[in-house]
């Protein structure tokens, strides 16, 4: 899933060929990703994009008042269309077209349809309004210092409610990172443990954000390709050599190092227990 890194750089791409451009046409190219009736798609036609941006995960098209925005979910992508195209590819979810740009395609792979889109009035945060600060901002970081959230600190990563930008595979990083079991609670933390938590935050995004950067056009299929530590499982830890370790779930995994992360503890694996039994 695209993360805030992957997303931040989008919006920066995308702002560069269509920010100032005039919405020429939106094709809703599939029935239930529009979360919104009123306003309308139609009534940002003929309107500039001012400026292109994110909140967490969600790209943010701003018309100077109202707002478009585009959530990627697990499976969705971009596609940049120069010269713009009038298809409809598989998984196509919807089309924007620029006056003298590039057409901007999202569209989804695999079975889940999730990626949604919606149009919102000036003033209406959507759903924008139930986020929490944004990872890496100094809200965010004063949360992880101060709080007593006694969720396991890789779920409470993940809440967009709690801090948003996140998901599975930088919370992997991140707490691989900052030495810290994928179990521990903030509440448990010391002072510092918290800085390292915030520092490991800072400079993941960082450095992915830096990465991302190197990509060009929309946002292809497959995606990170630079995880340390996410979706390793098997593979040696980049620090110290052990083998990275995983624990299962129906929808993730995560991943981890027992000797950086958890004393030398290898956390129990539900589907490694029934395979094993
Ligand atoms: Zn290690």
């Amino acid at each position: 899933m695209p993360e805030q890194p992957e997303i931040a750089a989008l919006a920066e791409r995308l702002g560069e060929r269509v920010a100032g451009r005039v919405l020429a046409g939106v094709a809703p190219l599939q029935f239930s990703a529009l979360k919104t009736v009123v306003p309308g798609p139609q009534s940002l036609i003929g309107q500039p994009v001012a400026a292109l941006g994110h909140r967490g995960k969600y790209l943010v098209f701003d018309f100077a008042g109202p707002r478009l925005l585009v959530h990627l979910s697990q499976g969705g992508r971009i596609d940049v269309e120069d010269p713009p195209k009038a298809t409809r590819p598989k998984g196509a979810v919807v089309r924007f077209a620029f006056d003298g740009g590039p057409s901007i395609l999202v569209k989804e792979y695999g079975t889940e349809r999730k990626a949604g889109w919606w149009v919102l009035a000036p003033g209406d945060d959507g759903p924008l309004a139930v986020l929490g600060p944004e990872a890496g901002s100094p809200e965010a970081d004063s949360l992880l210092l101060n709080g007593d959230d006694r969720r396991r600190i890789h779920t409470l990563l993940r809440d967009q409610r709690t801090v948003a930008g996140v998901g599975r595979g930088y919370a992997d990083d991140i707490l691989h990172r900052a030495g810290l079991s994928p179990y521990a609670t903030l509440a448990g933390l010391g002072p510092s443990e918290r800085a390292a938590l915030v520092e490991a935050m800072r400079a993941t995004l960082a450095e992915a954000l830096a990465a991302e950067r190197r990509r060009a056009g929309g946002l292809p299929a497959k995606l990170g390709d630079h995880f340390t530590v996410h979706g390793r499982a098997g593979l040696p830890c980049p620090r110290c050599g052990s083998d990275l370790r995983r624990v299962s779930y129906d929808s993730h995994e995560v991943a981890y190092c027992p000797a950086c992360q958890t004393g030398g503890k290898v956390l129990a694996d539900r589907r490694l227990s029934r395979l094993v039994r």
